[in-house]
């Protein structure tokens, strides 16, 4: 007994201080163990190799049972903290993330210092695939910091090219990129800030006859774009996957911003603006102007919202309106509610 725990005890240790990979060190336990328990039961109880070893398979078989109940307790209470965090599960399908390189420990080290993310915070980050539609005025600060912030796959979608009129406010883009896809102007920045992250550029304008392929593989929509259409297109796709979706608007001097989320109880975008207003009563940024600093700062909160949406921390603002006046440096929350007749999400939806 006290030889296997010797080698138990340098797999283990001994491994870590060379470096090795905590899931190879957990395989050559796991091999470990069925050495021994094969010992146990082919050889005769009185050989040596059998006494040296424990003695009784009865007591290994007890040993290895205490420790898969120990595992699944400890899964289960992972998988309750999640729920009751309303954090997003990991997908199925998502790859299995290596351990962090020196470099972007050190990077994320501000976060990974907060107790409200920590290391298993940063991992869901990395773990995280995030679609970001439009990479405008409120598409460049979330995709900045989304970056920044170590989100693993980040997809973002515009039909745009970069023009000498969005430089005002859109600081993802530059000078040099005038002319330039906004999409790949965005890549370069991201990639450029921050090499650790995988940035999907999709140069198109999203449609409905690929909106749900889309949106199904991703964790988390954020939606800045510019049309009416478009967001109701992203809402739609959001509810029929399940997906949540954070969307922000501005005008002027006054933005907002909310995480839409009807599989968790909030509204959907089409719960609260149930027909695009007319023409007249929304006009765009290009007619009636937007003070630069502005998406900067609403784009910003829903990079805020996607990482606390992510990583567990905090309260999202689910059924919350949140509205920033920049002009008299006010913020405003309102409380929003599910609609039973919403066309999307209510009890009348084709879901
Ligand atoms: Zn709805």
């Amino acid at each position: 007994m006290l030889l296997v725990a010797i080698m138990a005890a340098v797999i283990w240790f001994g491994g870590g201080m060379v470096g090795a990979p905590r899931q190879i060190r957990l395989t050559l336990l796991g091999l470990l163990y069925l050495a021994v328990l094969g010992i146990q039961i082919t050889f005769p109880k009185t050989h040596p190799m059998a006494v040296n070893t424990g003695g009784s398979a009865a007591l290994w078989l007890l040993l290895g049972g205490a420790v898969v109940i120990f595992l699944a307790y400890r899964a289960l209470i992972r998988a309750l903290r999640r729920r009751a965090a309303g954090s997003i599960p990991a997908p199925d399908d998502a790859k299995p993330v290596g351990p962090f390189s020196d470099t972007e420990l050190n990077r994320y080290a501000r976060h990974i210092v907060l107790r409200e993310v920590g290391g298993a915070g940063q991992k869901a980050l990395k773990n995280a695939r995030v679609l970001v539609i439009g990479a405008g005025g409120l598409g460049a600060p979330v995709l900045q910091y989304l970056a920044a912030a170590g989100v693993g796959t980040i997809g973002v979608i515009d039909d745009d090219l970069v023009e000498n009129a969005n430089l005002q406010r859109q600081v993802i883009h530059h000078d040099g990129a005038i002319g330039m896809p906004k999409v790949f102007s965005a890549q370069q920045a991201m990639q450029a800030q921050n090499p650790f992250v995988t940035v999907r550029p999709y140069h198109r304008r999203l449609t409905a006859d690929i909106a749900d392929e889309l949106v199904a593989e991703y964790d988390l929509v954020i939606d800045g774009c510019d049309n009416f259409e478009t967001r109701y297109l992203v809402n739609a796709a959001c509810v029929r996957a399940g997906v949540p979706l954070i969307s922000g608007a501005l005008s002027q001097w006054e933005g907002q911003l909310s995480v839409f989320d009807p599989a968790r109880g909030a509204p959907c975008y089409q719960c609260i603006f149930d027909k695009p207003p007319a023409p007249h009563l929304a006009p765009s940024c290009a007619e009636a102007g937007v003070i630069g600093p502005l998406p900067g700062v609403v784009g910003s909160m829903m990079a805020v919202e996607a990482i606390k949406l992510i990583t567990g921390a905090g309260a999202p603002a689910r059924g919350q309106m949140v509205i920033y006046d920049a002009l008299f440096g006010e913020n405003r929350s309102i409380a929003v509610q599910r609609r039973a007749a919403c066309p999307t999400c209510g009890t009348s939806a084709e879901n």
